[in-house]
Parts: C-alpha cells; sequence; structure tokens
C-alpha cells in the first residue's frame, strides 16, 4: 500500500567518538533509505547533554519526502542506530547515534513505540534551531510556530559549527 508521501524530519544527534563523522555518516544513510527522498538538511550543531553527564552532542537535522509509514520508517531509523553500534543503556546515556522522527507531516499519534511529534522536541533547542534553519515558518502540531519555544530554550546553550 504505497502511501502518499509525507515531509519528515529527522533528528541526528552523537556524543561519542568522532561525533561530527557520525552525525555526517548518518545524514548520508538517511539519504539512502527506501521510497524517499532527501529534501534538505541543517548545518551542524554543538549542545551540551540535557540532563546527563558526557561529552558535547553533535545534532543536525533532515528534513525527507518519504512514502514509508511512520512506524516503518522508525524502524530503518533504529536499523541504522544500530548500524552505528549504539548501545542501549539507560535514557539519555551517551551514544553513538540517537535519531528522531521528530514530525511526521502533521501527524499526531502515541503509542507503544512511537510519540508524534516527537514529545521533547519543542523543549530541545538542539532541534529547534537546526528545524528553524531549515523551514522557520515550520508548525508544531499540539505546539504552534517555532519561535515561541525557541525563545524559551534559548539559555541552552547551542552553537552552530557549519556546513554538514
Ligand atoms: P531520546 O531520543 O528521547 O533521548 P531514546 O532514543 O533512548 O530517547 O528513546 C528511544 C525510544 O523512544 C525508542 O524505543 C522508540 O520506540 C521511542 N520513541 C517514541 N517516539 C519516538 C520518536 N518520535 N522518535 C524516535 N523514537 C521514539
Ligand atoms: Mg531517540
Amino acid at each position: 500500500m504505497p502511501a502518499r508521501p509525507e515531509r519528515a524530519f529527522v533528528g541526528v544527534g552523537a556524543n561519542l567518538g568522532d561525533a561530527q563523522a557520525t552525525v555526517r555518516a548518518a545524514l548520508q544513510a538517511l539519504r539512502g533509505l527506501p521510497q524517499t527522498q532527501w529534501v534538505a538538511g541543517s548545518s551542524l550543531y554543538r549542545s551540551r547533554p540535557v540532563d546527563a553527564v558526557g561529552p558535547d552532542y553533535i545534532n543536525a537535522v533532515a528534513e525527507l519526502r518519504t512514502a514509508l509509514a511512520p512506524h516503518p520508517l522508525l524502524q530503518r531509523l533504529q536499523d541504522i542506530e544500530q548500524a552505528f553500534g549504539r548501545v542501549r543503556s539507560v535514557r539519555n546515556a551517551p551514544r553513538t547515534l540517537d535519531l528522531d522522527l521528530l514530525l511526521y507531516g502533521d501527524r499526531v499519534l502515541h503509542d507503544d513505540t512511537l510519540t508524534l511529534p516527537h514529545p521533547r522536541l519543542h523543549l530541545r533547542a538542539f532541534v529547534l534551531q537546526p528545524l528553524a534553519e531549515i523551514d522557520p515558518r515550520l508548525v508544531l502540531p499540539g505546539h504552534g510556530g517555532l519561535a515561541p519555544w525557541l525563545a524559551r530554550a534559548a539559555d541552552q546553550g547551542i552553537e552552530r559549527i557549519g556546513a554538514a
């Protein structure tokens, strides 16, 4: 059942090893997803871990156009995480690669494996800022425009490093 393609945003984060190289490689992997077109990628950003200790994170966001449904897309993202050797221990533990499905069209859903929009998206400068770079007019289902959330997260200390 080939679905109508939807606009999806994926958040990429890494903070172990050569995190910049990992994020770049993950962006390449997203370009290779089946039934999916690459639309845009943000710059790379550096952020301090939220509610955790450890090295700084490198973050970026990709905009895709995909005919994969949300759950199969999440499964593909988790396959990529596994391929990069992420070790799942406790939540917010340092990780080789974290891929989050931030937005899938204007879809709102919540089940055992997937919540859309991503439940902490509107609170995290390291996703809000790259999202705003790609589309400052983006509207978060249930949360409205990006600007007020960005202002609220302004103290989180995120730094643009440069092009991905
Ligand atoms: P976080 O990314 O919030 O730091 P984790 O990556 O450790 O946390 O959480 C992974 C779990 O979150 C997965 O088991 C996945 O099923 C669930 N999850 C729920 N909604 C999403 C989403 N929108 N994107 C990615 N994972 C999600
Ligand atoms: Mg995640």
